[in-house]
């Protein structure tokens, strides 16, 4: 089974990809995580998105998608791709299809959790407080400006999907269990 959950900033996307490794041994492809690591590193990729991300920006979709491309050539991926923070933009959710059909890979669905943006705020504040500042993007002025972005990048996905009938919508403003059942009855499989 290979999806994507989609979802603004602090929408408990990162929590609920974890749960469904657990249960379902899938692997989750996170593009915050893995261009983190290439900051990190300080690879060229690295170089080049250091500052976007920072200022909470998006990375070109250029490069984004090189990073998922060479990501979904790695065998462990047969076992089920859950894709995180990916795609953020019409642009690289066209892009996802071609590689799907290039890599012989299917969709299954795509899971919208639904969060009101106050309630976001509120998290990722709470994440910046218990991270202690290891996320250099979790404050309160460049979630505003990812919210943004989400709303003006990001959310017309939604009608994207729901035209190939593959959306599902959960309310994830429920506790994270709540979430995690919503998320399995959605994908008709055990929580
Ligand atoms: P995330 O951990 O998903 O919140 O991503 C952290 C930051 O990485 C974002 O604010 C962007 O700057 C960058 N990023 C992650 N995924 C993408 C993507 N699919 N497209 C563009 N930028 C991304």
């Amino acid at each position: 089974m290979n999806i994507i959950l989609l979802g603004p900033p602090g929408a408990g996307k990162g929590t609920q990809a974890e749960r469904l490794i657990d249960a379902h041994g899938m692997v989750q492809l996170s593009t915050g995580d893995m261009l983190r690591a290439a900051v990190k590193a300080g690879s060229e990729v690295g170089l080049k998105a250091k500052a976007v991300m920072e200022a909470g920006d998006l990375v070109s979709d250029e490069i984004v998608i090189g990073v998922v491309s060479e990501r979904l050539d790695a065998p462990d991926v047969k076992a089920g791709v859950i894709f995180d923070g990916f795609p953020r933009t019409t642009a690289q959710a066209e892009a996802l299809d071609a590689l799907l059909v290039d890599k012989g890979m299917a969709l299954d669905a795509v899971v919208e959790m639904q969060v009101p943006d106050e309630l976001l705020i509120g998290r990722i504040e709470q994440r910046a407080k218990e991270t202690g500042g290891t996320r250099a993007d979790d404050n309160a002025e460049t979630l505003k400006k990812r919210l943004v972005n989400y709303h003006r990048d990001t959310a017309p996905l939604v009608e994207y999907y729901d035209g190939t009938g593959k959306l599902r919508t959960v309310d994830g403003a429920q506790d994270i269990d709540d979430v995690t059942s919503a998320i399995a009855k959605a994908l008709s499989v055990d929580a």
